[in-house]
């Protein structure tokens, strides 16, 4: 990612628009919060999303603007083959992905099928929270099928010619593996879906001032769609897709278990109790376990620890915003948004005041909350549970 290029098409040009005093001190602030975010490590950033820029104190269209290119800049040079994988926390095979034992079960099948075969493996839509998995299983499964991996981000797809210039690019046998697919236009749902439904491109040629329609065939590729909200896509695209695989979260045990990979590829020793506690305040959620091994490794590294017990992990937690309460800013934030509009009141109130989108509270920040039995959803929006 060129955080250079990020401040001044981006960051500093809107600063400058606000009449800011100071539009290259504050976009130096923002440069150094996006960092903290983790968008200097691949592997993070190719999963940011707008509410991870929240501390750049930045509006919200900002923030996903943001969040769209440092993904896209990641994901574009994010490595598929396995290669040297000692500081990449990604799984590469099937073997290293812990947990999803039927799902593997049923790709292996499936794989090896479509090899014995020889015909393309069908399309896969992998829908949860995000942070679970779903690009890490859609790259092992280009990576088991030795096939080349394209990656695209839904938003990038708006129109039918962003399709019909895509699927023009696709090479034979490859995996197109789209991100928040639920992000492509309905138009361009519309049109992958007749590719993906007929294997061929439909095409408009302007021939002696009149226009015509044809089509070509397309590419027998292997779409693998990941979503965090299926419901967003047109059912008949959805149905194209002949398996579907829904990421839940992991057991402590196997969160456990990602917690010593991620710190034994990164030469970490680390505590069983401290991994215990780690894993406690990752919200069950693989990625934010991986951005703390990243952390608690550099802090291995600053103060030359030799293992990183209890202590270590309470001290970044605390360096990360955790209260005593063990809650999160973000959590907090949620929490005195609710209170200030009298302890109940809609998510679209709550989401207002936050600077977020519905679906990004609901998806990020409150699933913990009800977890935990802070709050309540009920038909009016979201009440305080009392506590006596
Ligand atoms: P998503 O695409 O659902 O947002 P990712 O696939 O990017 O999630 O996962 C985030 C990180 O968590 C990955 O980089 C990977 O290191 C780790 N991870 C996720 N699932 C697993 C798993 N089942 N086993 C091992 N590591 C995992």
């Amino acid at each position: 990612m060129s955080l250079s290029s990020l401040k001044s098409e981006i960051i500093f040009p809107y600063f400058q628009s606000i009449g800011d005093q100071d539009p290259t001190g504050a976009a130096d602030r923002v440069a150094a919060e996006i960092l903290k975010a983790g968008a200097g490590v691949k592997q993070v950033a190719a999963s940011i999303q707008a509410e991870d820029l929240h501390e750049t104190g930045l509006p919200l269209a900002i923030r996903k603007a943001l969040a769209t290119r440092i993904r896209e800049d990641a994901i574009a040079t994010i490595e598929v083959t396995t290669g040297d994988t000692r500081k990449n926390l990604r799984p590469g095979s099937f073997d290293d992905v812990i947990g999803h034992k039927d799902f593997k079960g049923l790709m292996s099948n499936a794989i090896t099928a479509a090899r014995k075969q020889s015909v393309p493996l069908r399309h896969i839509l992998l829908s949860g929270p995000r942070g679970l998995g779903k690009t890490t299983l859609a790259l092992v499964i280009a990576n088991e099928l030795k096939a080349k991996a394209r990656l695209l981000v839904g938003s990038q797809l708006r129109t039918p010619v962003d399709i019909t210039q895509e699927v023009l690019q696709w090479e034979k046998s490859s995996v197109v593996f789209i991100d928040e697919i639920h992000g492509m236009s309905k138009a361009a749902q519309e049109t992958l879906y007749s590719v993906m439904e007929d294997g061929r491109l439909p095409l408009t040629e302007k021939r002696k001032g009149h226009q015509t329609k044809t089509s070509v065939p397309a590419p027998t590729v292997t779409i693998i769609g990941a979503t965090t909200n299926p419901s967003k896509l047109l059912e008949p695209f959805r149905n194209r897709f002949g398996s579907k695989y829904e990421l839940g979260f992991y057991s402590a045990e196997e969160m456990e278990k990602i917690g010593q990979r991620s710190a034994s590829i990164l030469g970490l020793t680390i505590e069983p109790t401290a991994i215990q506690k780690l894993v406690e305040h990752c919200r069950d959620n693989p990625r934010t376990l991986n951005e703390f091994s990243l952390q608690l490794n550099d802090m291995s590294v600053a103060q030359s620890l030799l293992s990183i017990t209890v202590n270590h992990v309470s001290e970044l937690l605390k360096l990360n915003g955790y209260d005593e309460q063990g809650l999160r800013p973000e959590e907090r934030r949620y929490m005195e948004a609710l209170k200030a509009i009298g302890g109940s009141g809609s998510l679209k109130t709550i989401a207002e005041t936050l600077d977020m989108e519905v679906s990004e509270v609901e998806g990020t920040i409150e699933q913990w909350l009800v977890r935990k039995g802070m709050i309540r959803r009920t038909s009016k929006g979201r009440k305080i549970i009392e506590r006596s």
